[in-house]
């Protein structure tokens, strides 16, 4: 990737002439099925571009999930940059939400009271229900509902690929009941940066404005989609694997049968575990920070150090994640540090 990054051809893409800008946002158009996308600097810049291309009114709603990265993880930006108002909705644990809850918030009159429903946001996989993947009729229900009322659906793909590859569908099957989407190049496509947002052409007409407003215009670009390109080609497939080590660490941590941690083998369904450790000799906090640390004790006990990196979420939740840097054997070896931890605190 470095090699092809250093190599890349580049131009001024203020004016599209960057040819391997251009090329990617060709090759990423073919795959979502979309008319044309656009290169943007990060996911979070890719919904904020997205809604407000979708909501051009100040104080136009979206509806979004209680759960959702736009709603939890991105400063309320859509509020704070674009004016727009967010009516929630609650996600259910796999992801998805209850339709019947969004047409009840839906806002269409044409008095002057209440701000008008302007875009339903979706996320897949939905990153805090656990990387979960709404089922392709969950998608499907959505889309006649938003026709129903003319609303478009944007979706926050983030992570879009590794719902494709967990429902092996082509992302293009998805993207067709959406009319707007970002998706990542970094996380597991492991490009260093980068983003794209798919839709209509009029539509990203309007995106390339709105972004530069934003700060994200970018020159030579092609040093960074070079990479992305890199990532389109050779990184999606490879999904699989993650989903795999995911899929092996869960089973794992299930056959420690711990009082400690738990977690539910059917909601793993991609590169993410979202589980509770609730127990009252070991916070998540803690938990995360013995499995992060290193002690000579265990260096003189096992023959080596194993140092694995978990995120503490709110509610007594951590959160673990599979990428292109974590093997099969970091997974076993995760697993192992895991039992040790476990011995432990069961030692206390
Ligand atoms: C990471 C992420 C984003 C934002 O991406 P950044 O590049 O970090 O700004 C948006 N949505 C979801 C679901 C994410 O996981």
């Amino acid at each position: 990737m470095r090699a092809a990054m250093a190599a890349a051809q580049v131009g001024y893409d203020i004016f599209e002439e960057d040819p391997t800008v251009n090329e990617l946002q060709r090759r990423a158009a073919e795959l979502f099925g979309m008319e044309e996308t656009l290169f943007v600097p990060s996911g979070t810049m890719a919904n904020l571009i997205s809604v407000m291309c979708h909501c051009p009114e100040r104080g136009a709603e979206l509806i979004v999930g209680d759960q959702a990265h736009i709603h939890l993880c991105e400063q309320g930006g859509v509020a704070q940059i674009a004016g727009i108002h967010s009516r929630v909705v609650k996600n259910l644990p796999d992801g998805t939400f209850d339709l019947n809850e969004v047409e009840s918030k839906i806002r269409h009159s044409s008095g002057t009271h209440c701000p008008r429903t302007s875009v339903i946001c979706l996320e897949n996989t939905q990153n805090f229900t656990g990387g979960r993947v709404p089922p392709l009729s969950f998608l499907q229900e959505a889309r006649a509902l938003a026709d129903r009322y003319g609303l478009p659906i944007h979706m926050d793909g983030a992570r879009l690929m590794n719902a494709a590859i967990a429902l092996d569908v082509k992302a293009s099957e998805i993207l067709r009941l959406c009319d707007s989407v970002s998706v990542c190049l970094n996380k597991g496509l492991g490009s260093p940066i980068g983003c794209l947002i798919g839709g209509r052409k009029e539509f990203i007409n309007q995106a390339i404005r709105v972004r530069r407003v934003l700060g994200g215009l970018m020159r030579q670009a092609g040093v960074l989609a070079a990479a992305g390109l890199i990532s389109l080609s050779d990184m999606v497939e490879r999904l699989r694997d993650d989903h795999r080590n995911t899929r092996k660490f869960a089973q794992g941590v299930q056959a420690f049968s711990s009082s400690i941690c738990d977690i539910d083998i059917n909601a793993v369904e991609t590169n993410i575990i979202m589980f509770p450790v609730n127990d009252p000799r070991i916070s998540a906090k803690e938990f995360c920070d013995k499995m992060a640390e290193v002690t000579e004790e265990e260096v003189t006990a096992m023959g080596c150090g194993v140092q694995v990196l978990l995120h503490h979420m709110y509610d007594c939740k951590v959160r673990a994640v599979w990428h292109l840097d974590v093997s099969e054997e970091d997974t076993d070896l995760a697993l192992w540090k895991l039992q040790y931890v476990i011995e432990k605190v069961n030692q206390k």
